[in-house]
């Protein structure tokens, strides 16, 4: 089977130990799998970017000898790729400018069409992409089956905001494609957004992916880490003891403190996704 995957952070905070966990399931997955783990920096959205988190990733990844199997992309050196992208959506009439506001869109935040068929000018408007009235399924690997009425639960949604700034579902969608991606693990915070993903991949004509959403570390409040409830920053210096920490939040067999490199040798030997909770949260409580 081919398989290749990534860890896709978006630099918003200092790596945690939420993070930790992503990154080490999507490697020991694709290299259990024989298979490709790329880094890819998710960098587009430049007023939320914490300043030293880019570079805070990049030693994680260092520390914990994670080695990517190609040169680590940052989307923000992409954005001429997106543009193009939509201006192939916008010649085949599957987008549309949009000047609706977020306080316009009501409580439920279900785009109701409003501007759909203005024929406003693109510049300096949001970007929407215009969503047939479907259902769209998948199987989760952990998760089981997922299915979405688009239209009914979401609406039209944004490709690129008014701002400029290019959608996280669109640069993931195009970015997944042309790293040539097989396989997308990641936490389950964003479950929700896979049928958008996925449906934008299928206007696009891009193979679909196989998705495995990982139960998310909650802190002692229940809330998931985040830098928002100010999870801890990973303590590079100690690598070995949070690899271990993050296989046993994983329920993976035990590792023997070593060099992270052999740590790592040892996990993907014994990884079993079989092991992994079938829940959208873990129960132990983390910093
Ligand atoms: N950049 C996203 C995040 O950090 C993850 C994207 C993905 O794995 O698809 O939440």
């Amino acid at each position: 089977m081919a398989y290749v995957g990534r860890f896709a952070p978006s630099p918003t905070g200092p790596l945690h130990f939420g993070s930790l966990i992503t990154a080490i399931a999507s490697y020991c997955d694709a290299k259990a799998n024989h298979g490709k783990w790329l880094v890819r920096i998710e960098d587009t959205d430049i007023p939320r970017i914490y300043p030293g988190s880019e570079e805070h990733i990049l030693r994680a990844v260092d520390a914990f000898q994670l080695e990517p199997d190609a040169e680590i992309i940052f989307q923000k050196d992409r954005l001429d790729i997106y543009e193009d992208v939509i201006q192939q959506l916008r010649q085949q009439g599957l987008v549309y400018a949009c000047q609706c506001t977020r306080k316009m869109l009501g409580s439920n935040h279900i785009y109701q069409d409003t501007c759909r068929n203005l024929g406003l000018a693109f510049e300096h408007q949001a970007i929407r992409l215009k969503v047939e009235d479907v259902e769209i399924c998948f199987e989760d690997r952990l998760q089981g089956r997922h299915c979405s009425e688009l239209k009914k639960d979401l609406g039209d949604f944004v490709l690129k905001r008014r701002d400029g700034i290019i959608n996280y579902q669109l640069a993931v969608v195009v970015d997944d494609y042309l790293q040539g991606m097989t396989h997308v693990v990641r936490g389950a915070d964003l479950l929700d957004n896979t049928e958008r993903q996925i449906y934008l991949g299928q206007l696009l004509g891009y193979p679909r992916l196989s998705y495995m959403h990982l139960p998310l570390a909650m802190n002692d409040q229940g809330q998931k880490l985040s830098k928002q409830n100010l999870a801890q920053a990973l303590d590079l210096t100690q690598a070995p003891q949070l690899l271990k920490q993050a296989l046993q939040a994983l329920h993976q067999a035990e590792v023997d403190l070593d060099a992270p490199q052999r740590m790592l040798q040892q996990a993907v030997a014994q990884w079993d996704i079989d092991r992994i909770p079938h829940t959208t949260e873990l129960q132990g409580r983390y910093l």
